[in-house]
């Protein structure tokens, strides 16, 4: 009798190994009508060149010209291109999620489908995973952006990215990315968390390094961004901070900010009931200060509150089905 069970998941998963094409593309694409025809041929091109068995996944995220018309010719005549479609635009992040999931792959490299990306570059990055890395990043270290509007607030993201989450990679924002199935597969991805994949990764113990990379202007279509994506960017990080830090035990993150508030309380009541005389000595005040006891009231009020807020959210984590997977999929990979 086999010493093991075989469960739902390692059905899928052998599924999933059965139809391994080796090394998945992922593209996700949005009103790119003049970049889809030239993406693919340089795609094709270059991983024809790179020799490994590979499928292309192009995710369309609704675009509104005729991108989708374009996708569904090449899908025709290309049987390593996977196409999947959107009914609106959901955003990057989700497109770039849907891609992982369809991707089936062991090895699966993201970039851009705007051609600012060079797909000559897919080989080196997974040629690099291959010595010993579980996420190479691509670093555009020419980067052919506009500099006010682009370059300056990414190096402010880049440094802060890299202080907060403490992965000290240069290029946090670059979309050619190679990982190991198994990263992005663990990964639950939401608002614009593309751009941290790597801090996420090095979160569930993925090694990373990053490789310069070309980057092209771009020759077709409009970006997508404008200046907006700063404020994004900055709320994420928060998030990731906490998913990163304190996710696995919050109770710690919420009892060391309730700290100082219990001792704000304690300080309001000494003052409310207690004076200082000029001897030295604390007199205990009949009269008390009401507004300050009543301080160390609410101080207090709040400080349990935060407390609390913290024992729930521990225990929500510790029932969490998300956090139970994400740990057993990293430990997994930790003794293969
Ligand atoms: N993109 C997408 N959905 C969106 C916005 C962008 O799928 O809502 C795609 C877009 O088609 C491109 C990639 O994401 O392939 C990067 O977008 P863009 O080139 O506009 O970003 P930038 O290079 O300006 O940072
Ligand atoms: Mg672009």
């Amino acid at each position: 009798m086999a010493g093991y069970a075989v469960t739902a998941n390692d059905r899928a998963a052998a599924a999933r190994d059965a139809a391994d094409p080796g090394l998945s593309v992922v593209v996700p694409i949005y009103n790119e009508e003049d970049n889809v025809g030239p993406l693919h041929e340089a795609l094709t091109h270059a991983l024809q060149l790179y020799g490994r068995s590979y499928e292309i996944v192009f995710v369309d995220d609704g675009s509104s010209d005729s991108t989708r018309d374009a996708l569904r010719e090449l899908a025709a005549v290309d049987s390593n291109l996977r196409v999947v479609m959107f009914r609106r635009n959901y955003g990057q992040t989700a497109a770039m999620a849907a891609g992982f999931r369809a991707a089936r792959g062991r090895t699966i490299v993201s970039m851009d489908g705007d051609l600012q990306n060079d797909p000559a570059d897919i080989g080196r990055l997974v040629d690099k995973l291959d010595e010993g890395f579980d996420v190479v990043c691509g670093w555009r270290r020419q980067r052919q952006d506009r500099a006010f509007t682009r370059l300056l607030p990414s190096r402010i993201a880049n440094f802060l990215i890299s202080r907060v989450t403490g992965t000290r990679i240069h290029d946090t924002g670059c979309s050619l990315k190679a990982y190991r199935s198994w990263v992005v597969r663990s990964l639950h991805l939401y608002s614009d968390m593309h751009r941290f994949l790597a801090a996420l990764g090095a979160g569930i113990g993925a090694r990373i390094t990053e490789l310069p990379v070309r980057h092209h202007q771009r020759r077709a279509g409009m970006s997508k961004y404008g200046l907006g994506r700063v404020f994004r960017v900055l709320a994420d990080l928060v998030g990731i901070k906490m998913l990163i830090q304190f996710a696995a035990h919050p109770i710690r993150w919420f009892t060391l900010l309730s700290i100082p508030l219990f001792l704000l309380a304690q300080l309001m009541f000494l003052l409310g009931f207690f004076k200082l005389r000029g001897s030295g000595a604390w007199e205990f005040l009949t009269d008390h200060d009401m507004a300050a006891v009543a301080a160390g009231a609410v101080a207090m009020l709040v400080a349990m509150n935060v407390f609390l807020l913290g024992f729930l959210a521990e225990l929500q984590v510790k029932v969490s089905r998300f956090f139970r997977q994400r740990i057993s999929t990293t430990a997994r990979e930790a003794i293969r």
